[in-house]
């Protein structure tokens, strides 16, 4: 090692393996090596090959960065070989398994960390590694935990932990205050996660125990990066930093970091570069289409699928629709809406398409990389979570950013069969509503297109982001050896 590289601030970073913690984490890495840090990032083969391409060429541009792999355990977890991550488990048996794998990866991270050369100061760890702190223990350096979501869903959620409010109300239905927030924000039990609903009773929720892990490492952690910006939710951030447990710098919107056409259009998925889109929305006037996608976790069934081609055809609104690979579309369906509708079947450059002037709104699934990504490109919502965390970060949009517009989704669930059906009027209505011109909508637009702006604000040098992840870089400097 020659004395420069000794010099640098070096920092391990281990992303859960699924795409909505990877590609922010990714985003963070590359970041920190632009800084001036020495960033390495723990992961397997099959995740690399998804970025390795990039990271590559910010080595070429000088920056300190790599990748270091493991194996993942497929095996020993009882999952299928190649299934490395989350994206590809298919039921909750698969999921439970590749949580399991999670916990089994200690070891050999533990390991690769002492390996001589390897100097870390600091790991950031995905919450999911709940073993992360006692590593970081052992090696007498601080880690930090990346959780993947904002503030105000962060803040709902202590609340209900701690006060337990939808346990005193009568039915699924009824409304209540989620207690001791900067605003009033009413939520109902059909609204909540299944880990929360079943409180202490971890017989019945398999994953409650997991969850229970989690949040207790995240506590206990020297602090939280938070993908996430000031002026977006100033309440929630002074708030979530009051908490117990309480420490966290704001840094994003991350997806900001990806400046050059490159970058935005790899992001996520190197093959997914999409020249055809890109020239397809060129094609477009500003503000006419709408982007519809749901994360990258999320299938609905055929019958949800027709009705969303129903609701977006009889919009008569340009769009461009992600769906999965083997989605069944009618064929005549994609045959009338040629030139008129876009169909990407697998992975969307979701920022580039976002960031194109020809994009005035965003179908959403309430996803907090997607939600943060349609803020930061300015770009108003139609609001349709399903699961996670998704209905708090509905109510940040609707209700306090007042950027969004909800399609109606009214239960969580992780259960796709079980799902309620939004039905093509519902859609067509939302669509109606935020890309028709009136008052409400334009205004709504105005209000998208500031925040949009606060949110480019903050990442620039001087910033509110940059200047929380340049003090963050400072603090850790302390550990460096
Ligand atoms: N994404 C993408 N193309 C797709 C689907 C998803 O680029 O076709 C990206 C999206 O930009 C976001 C991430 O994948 O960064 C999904 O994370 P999010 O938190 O929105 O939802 P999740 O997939 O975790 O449900």
């Amino acid at each position: 090692m020659d004395s420069e590289t000794r010099q640098l601030l070096s920092i391990y970073f281990i992303p859960v393996m699924a795409p909505g913690h990877m590609i922010p984490m990714i985003d963070i890495a590359r970041q920190f090596a632009r800084l001036g840090a020495k960033s390495t990032i723990i992961t397997t083969s099959s995740n690399a090959s998804q970025f390795s391409q990039t990271i590559e060429r910010d080595r070429r541009n000088g920056s300190q960065i790599s990748i270091s792999l493991v194996k993942f355990p497929c095996r020993e977890a009882g999952l299928p070989d190649g299934c490395e991550n989350l994206s590809s488990t298919t039921t909750l048996e698969m999921s439970m398994n590749f949580m399991k794998a999670i916990d089994l990866l200690r070891e050999p991270v533990e390991k690769l960390l002492h390996e001589k050369g390897n100097r870390p100061d600091c790991i950031v760890a995905g919450a999911f590694f709940s073993w992360a702190n006692d590593v970081a223990l052992r090696l007498n350096i601080p880690r930090l935990t990346f959780y993947g979501t904002g503030f105000f869903p962060m803040c709902v959620y202590r609340s209900l932990r701690d006060n337990k409010p939808h346990e005193k109300v009568g039915s699924d239905f009824e409304e209540f205050v989620v207690p001791g927030l900067p605003d009033e924000v009413r939520i109902s039990r059909r609204q909540i996660p299944d880990q929360l609903k079943d409180g202490d009773n971890y017989n019945n929720n398999p994953m409650a125990e997991f969850v229970r892990k989690v949040l207790e490492s995240e506590l206990a952690s020297y602090g939280k990066i938070v993908n996430s910006f000031y002026e977006m939710e100033p309440a929630y951030a002074e708030h979530y930093k009051g908490l117990d447990g309480g420490r966290a710098w704001h840094i994003g919107p991350v997806s900001l970091f990806n400046k050059s056409d490159e970058d935005k259009a790899c992001r996520g998925k190197e093959s997914s570069c999409n020249e055809y889109c890109s020239s397809w929305l060129d094609s477009k006037k500003p503000n006419s289409v709408l982007y519809v996608c749901f994360g990258s976790m999320a299938f609905f069934q055929t019958p949800q699928l027709h009705e969303i081609a129903k609701g977006l055809e009889n919009s008569g609104r340009e769009f461009v629709w992600a769906v999965k690979e083997n989605a069944q579309l009618d064929e005549e369906f994609e045959a009338r809406i040629e030139g008129r509708g876009l169909i990407i079947r697998g992975w969307a450059p979701q920022v580039q398409i976002l960031d194109h002037e020809a994009v005035g709104g965003f179908v959403t699934h309430c996803g907090w990389n997607s939600l943060l990504e349609g803020v930061a490109a300015g770009v108003p919502m139609i609001t349709w979570p399903l699961s996670a965390e998704q209905f708090f970060n509905e109510k940040l949009v609707a209700e306090i950013l007042k950027t969004g517009i909800p399609v109606g989704a009214r239960e969580w669930t992780k259960r796709t069969d079980e799902r309620e059906v939004i039905k093509g009027e519902s859609i067509e209505r939302a669509v109606a509503q935020l890309m028709g011109g009136e008052e409400e909508a334009e205004r709504m637009r105005i209000r998208a297109r500031e925040f949009g702006d606060l949110a480019k604000m903050a990442v620039q040098e001087g910033g509110s982001s940059d200047i929380d992840l340049k003090s963050l870089m400072e603090e850790l400097r302390m550990f460096h050896r």
